[in-house]
């Protein structure tokens, strides 16, 4: 039983697979070209053929990805400069990141938030908390996820974006929480995590001192927690979350 202890809440670290949207999307059978349109347009000076082997080399070298992000994974910048070495590209950072994002293949027309998502956001700015994303991905870095929210109309509400390709480490690992502590300015005690996941959300979040909130939108119901509340739907977080500031 972990005891509640006197803070100032000032900022929500959220998740966003499982919590903000479902956990996993549809893939369509246009990915694959609209991954290649995206990598020629970030390399413009490059023959289409090996535009196309080198996302063909890219899709399929990161196929055994663990789509739960519960395994730690081999990271996507490593992936990206080993094929982009095997077309006898450049691999400097700065190619590396354009096409990492060029993989990157925006949600907003194929998912819509989880209930109650936007409301949620907007519940954190009323009750005077920050609101910074705190998210295990594999393409996408912050940059690709503002584009993502600006698109779904959920920006407005968040203040910062860190994702584990930003940290360099996957959840659990505490360095995505470290980074947004360092984003947002605050210490651990005045943090509250909100996620999906008891391995990728609850346990770092209390062994680095933060509260935690358990929500599950779109998973059932977990048979037991450590995390400081449960909630079944986003509103129920809010709710939740309104609870903790208040005895804080
Ligand atoms: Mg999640």
């Amino acid at each position: 039983m972990i005891e509640p202890v006197a803070r100032a809440l000032q900022v929500a670290m959220v998740d966003v697979g499982g919590t903000l949207w479902p956990n996993s999307w549809p893939l369509r059978e246009t990915d694959g070209a609209g991954r290649v349109h995206r990598v020629a347009a970030a390399m413009p000076a490059i023959d289409p053929a090996v535009v196309e082997a080198l996302v063909a080399d890219l899709t399929r070298s990161s196929r055994h990805i663990d789509p739960a992000w519960e395994a730690v994974s081999p990271d996507s910048g490593t992936l990206v400069a080993t094929c982009l070495e095997r077309q006898g590209l450049p691999r400097d950072q700065q190619t590396v990141m354009l096409i990492r994002r060029a993989m990157a293949v925006p949600v907003f027309d194929r998912l819509k938030p989880l209930p109650g998502a936007p409301e949620l956001l907007a519940a954190i700015h009323d009750l005077g908390m920050r609101t910074v994303i705190t998210s295990n991905t594999y393409w996408r870095d912050a940059e690709s996820y503002w584009d993502d929210f600006r698109l779904l109309g959920m920006a407005e509400h968040i203040d910062e974006v860190v994702t584990s390709v930003d940290a360099g480490r996957l959840k659990p690992h505490p360095a995505v929480f470290e980074l947004a502590m360092q984003r947002a300015g605050v210490p651990a005690e005045r943090c509250a995590v909100i996620g999906n996941s008891e391995v990728n959300d609850v346990e770092p979040a209390l062994k680095l001192g933060m509260l935690a909130i358990l929500v599950h939108p779109d998973d059932p119901r977990p048979e037991s927690s450590r995390a400081h509340a449960i909630a079944p739907d986003l509103w129920a977080c809010a709710e939740a979350l309104r609870t903790m500031l208040q005895s804080s």
